[in-house]
């Protein structure tokens, strides 16, 4: 059993990893550069099935999970104090603009409330269909002539909070938390490597690399890769002063567009896909453009907000879209926790639980099955990944 784990990244992969290693009383270091466009910093926060829904059923359950672990996460952070993460269920309000909206929404009901019969999903909860004017109630910026569905057990997070109280958790609870970029060092045989930081060289049990976008960087030096690419998004912060924002439900439904609402007086409009994009960290014309004409589409009570800033973040995305997660092939005791693509801030706690334990070998039978689940996002999918 490793008794040393050194992670290194320290977006919401990496700082729940080193949570559920401290927790367990495993000794852990996080080393995290904190790049520009670390996507845990641009995250939106929605908290949701809906990406759960394209999938298989093995997709569908490891998504409802995640969600679930989620759920339980909150609470135990709540027990050291650490609750201002900005998470509260705020239900989704669901719209499609357009001249056959109305049908596909209720469609779309019909089929949530099939779905949550057979799943009993908590992050589904009550589904309604609901009239223009009672959409507006819950959104008043929304669109006048626009009806929605109604998702009840929606919840959103603030990314930024979230992590900075996982990473003073990890200190909370023994472990060691710093700053700057960490090199891994190849060592011989099978052995885990070296990681050479601010100028010691660590040589752990095992290490975990969720280096999010820049994993294949964070592996170069072993000479291994993982196929992970960038994908940039722009999501833009608006301000409503004097409107209280802190209930508002998730918008969500028209095209892949949504907005989040935080407290005091926040909405948060995302965000674009950028394929291809590179670690181009700018803000462009066009994305900004693209995101504000959507959303004054469906929201043209947003029009006075006030822009506060726009963030951009790289997600991390494989090439079939699915994470990749667990033990790099050739070696005992390097694991990876990456291609979280845009449910990262959903998806990688869970995720990051389950290579933890896998990095330490401890039993965890509250992540179910642990050794099943990590064989389907294993990155020895990929041919290119590990060392014969
Ligand atoms: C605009 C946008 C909106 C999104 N909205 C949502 C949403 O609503 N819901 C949702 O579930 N997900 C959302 N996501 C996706 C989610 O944010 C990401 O999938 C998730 O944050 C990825 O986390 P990560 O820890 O893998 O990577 P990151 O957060 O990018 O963290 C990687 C960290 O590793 C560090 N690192 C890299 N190399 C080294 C090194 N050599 N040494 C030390 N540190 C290193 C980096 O500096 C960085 O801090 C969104 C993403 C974006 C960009």
């Amino acid at each position: 059993m490793a008794s040393e784990v050194v992670v290194v990244g320290g977006g919401v992969a990496g700082a729940s990893a080193a949570y559920w290693l401290a927790r367990r009383g495993i000794g852990v270091t996080l080393l995290d550069f904190a790049h520009d466009g670390r996507a845990t910093s641009a995250g939106a926060g929605i908290i949701s099935y809906a990406g759960a829904q394209a999938g298989s059923e093995e997709w569908r359950r490891y998504f409802q999970a995640a969600t679930t672990y989620h759920r339980g996460l909150v609470a135990d952070l709540a027990t050291l104090d650490e609750d201002e993460i900005g998470y509260r269920v705020v239900g989704e309000l669901i719209v499609m603009p357009g001249e056959d909206g109305e049908l596909r929404l209720s469609r779309l009901a019909d089929e949530l409330e099939q779905g949550n019969a057979l799943w009993q999903d908590p992050q589904i909860g009550e589904v309604r269909l609901l009239s223009p004017a009672e959409a507006r109630k819950l959104f008043p910026p929304l669109e006048p002539s626009l009806g929605g569905v109604h998702v009840s057990g929606v919840a959103r997070l603030d990314g930024r909070l979230f992590c900075e109280a996982l990473h003073r958790a990890v200190v909370r609870l023994g472990g060691r938390v710093e700053s700057g970029p960490a090199e891994l060092r190849p060592t011989p045989g099978r052995r885990p490597p070296g990681v050479a930081f601010a100028g010691e060289i660590l040589s752990p049990d095992a290490v975990v690399v969720a280096a999010g976008a820049w994993t294949p960087e964070a592996l170069a030096p072993l000479e291994l890769s993982i196929p992970t690419e960038p994908e940039r998004g722009q999501i833009i912060h608006l301000a409503l002063p004097g409107t209280d924002t802190a209930s508002l439900p998730v918008l969500d439904g028209y095209d892949r567009n949504y907005m989040v609402a935080f407290p005091p007086d926040r909405v948060v409009v995302g965000a674009t896909r950028e394929t291809g994009s590179g670690f181009d960290y700018r803000v462009t014309a066009g994305g900004v453009q693209e995101l504000m004409r959507r959303a004054l589409e469906v929201a043209p009570g947003l029009a006075d907000a006030t822009l506060v800033e726009v963030r951009v973040g790289f997600r991390p995305v494989s090439p079939d879209g699915r994470p990749v997660l667990g033990a790099v092939p050739g070696y005992d005791g390097l694991l990876v926790a990456t291609g979280f693509g845009p449910s990262g801030l959903t998806l990688a706690p869970y995720s990051a639980a389950l290579v933890a334990a896998a990095a330490c070998g401890l039993e965890a039978p509250e992540l179910g099955d642990v050794a099943g689940t990590l064989a389907q996002f294993s990155p020895a999918r990929f041919a290119e990944v590990g060392r014969s």
